[in-house]
């Protein structure tokens, strides 16, 4: 079983307008212990290297969010969605809507952090 962070948070739907919320999966830090965050929370990074993703000195990155569940938009009912999660000095500053893909290959992180899996 795969190991990954969680944070959960309100994101606005592009399509609709609706903003819902939702848990968002991703891989940033510590993810042994499968924290669960919300925005304003600090990324944990104990653990051992293989069970953290990125590295706690970039000062600014952004993750991908997967979403968990088989429905995101309350309102329109789009089945799936990516986030941003937007990382800043570690702290999670904010989730945004990405695209309507559901995954995006081989990227953990996007930005100037970009980093393949
Ligand atoms: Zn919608």
């Amino acid at each position: 079983m795969a190991l990954f962070a969680t944070v959960t948070a309100e994101v606005e739907c592009p399509r609709c307008g609706v903003a819902s919320s939702a848990d968002w999966q991703f891989y940033l830090g510590a993810v042994g212990d499968m924290p669960h965050y919300a925005v304003g929370d600090v990324l944990r990074w104990e653990g051992t290297r293989r069970q953290t993703y990125g590295s706690p000195e970039w000062h600014e990155v952004i993750a991908v969010g997967y979403m968990a569940g088989s429905e995101w938009c309350g309102s329109c009912r789009h089945p799936h969605a990516l986030a941003d999660i937007h990382v800043r000095e570690n702290r999670i500053e904010r989730v945004t809507f990405r695209s309507f893909e559901p995954w995006i290959p081989e990227t953990l992180f996007v930005g100037p952090e970009r980093k393949p899996v």
